[in-house]
């Protein structure tokens, strides 16, 4: 017969033991584009150098979700990563405007909350998605631009650098070579690069992190999508978090990101179908490039009309990444 006091001790013994944390998630890009295994192979290492940079990215991420940090904690770690290496177009590495310059755009959205900050055309700031936070927490707008967001990236103390910072002989080399051939500031060989985080914490909660230099050539202080809140970036705990890169004039025009979760609040779409009919309405109105979703409920998606995505995805089992339209698609 059992002992009456066992049933006691082995509640008492599955009271004590630790729930098991709720699982985070963390999706990341690196821009989309006509990325393929040939053109790739032409800078012998480059194809090793992106993937390991793209894990760095989620090795920073992941530890801030691990150790139980907030989803808007890590993706600002993962993108400041990615801004810092110069195989990616944000931060050091941003392609260069048709004058010579480098003009960063950034922006960051908590879907606990729904508060978001973004900054466009900035020039001194070594990380600017660490500038749209500060626009988040520490002023009463969303988004600043230009000069007066530089004067507001030194006032709240965040690491200057001279221009010359951004720039790379590679990306210089870009702009010479979109001058001579002419071709169209659209071109999506001349600006893929753009970096972005997604990520889902243990409490629940999602937010997104998207930061460029924009594309190359641009001209007239054009801004993309990707400081543009439900454009290239949004994020809300009802439905998803969403970082996007690509044509931003029509994921602008698309209001992408936004859309994608609008989708799946009021379809009931899951993460990668919402996805996929965004991306096709993107393409329908020729533009091309790719999202990265992650939502609260724990699925993860990446979509893409271009040729390849640099990606990656990580959660307590473990990180991958991808780069080529053959690899993980989802
Ligand atoms: N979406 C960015 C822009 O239009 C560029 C990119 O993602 O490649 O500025």
């Amino acid at each position: 017969m059992r002992h009456p006091l066992l049933g006691v001790l082995l509640m008492s013994a599955l009271a004590a033991a630790p729930a098991k944390a709720a699982d985070w998630k963390l999706v990341i890009h690196g821009g989309a584009g006509v990325i393929e295994r040939a053109q790739l192979a032409k800078t012998p290492g480059k194809e090793q150098e992106i993937r390991a940079g793209l894990d760095r990215a989620l090795a920073a991420g992941s530890a801030v979700l691990e150790r139980g940090g907030t989803a808007l904690d890590a993706v600002e770690a993962a993108v400041r990563v990615l801004e810092d290496d110069p195989n990616f177009n944000a931060g050091r590495g941003a392609v260069f405007t048709a004058d010579g310059k480098n003009e960063l755009d950034a922006s960051i959205m908590d879907g606990r909350t729904k508060a978001a900050g973004a900054v466009a055309g900035v020039t001194r700031t070594r990380n600017p998605i660490s500038l749209a936070r500060k626009v988040m927490e520490n002023s009463s707008h969303v988004m600043l631009s230009g000069a007066g967001a530089d004067s507001f990236s030194r006032e709240q103390g965040l690491d200057q650098v001279d221009p010359s910072w951004f720039g790379t002989d590679y990306r210089r080399k870009q702009l010479e070579e979109f001058k001579s051939a002419k071709v169209g500031a659209l071109d999506i060989e001349y600006r893929y690069g753009t970096v972005g985080a997604v990520a889902l914490d243990r409490a629940g909660h999602v937010a997104a992190a998207t930061s460029t230099g924009g594309m190359t050539g641009k001209r007239w202080n054009r801004v993309g999508d990707a400081p543009i809140i439900g454009a290239g970036t949004y994020a809300d705990d009802r439905a998803c978090a969403v970082s996007a890169t690509g044509s931003g004039e029509m994921f602008i025009r698309v209001g992408v990101a936004h859309e994608i979760c609008a989708r799946m609040r009021f379809l009931k779409e899951d993460a990668g179908t919402a996805a996929d009919a965004v991306m096709k309405e993107v393409a329908a109105i020729d533009g091309s490039g790719g999202v990265i979703v992650v939502t609260p409920k724990g699925e993860m998606a990446y979509s893409f009309n271009s040729a390849g995505m640099y990606r990656g995805k990580a959660d307590s089992n473990g990180r991958s990444v991808a780069i080529f339209g053959d690899e993980e698609r989802r």
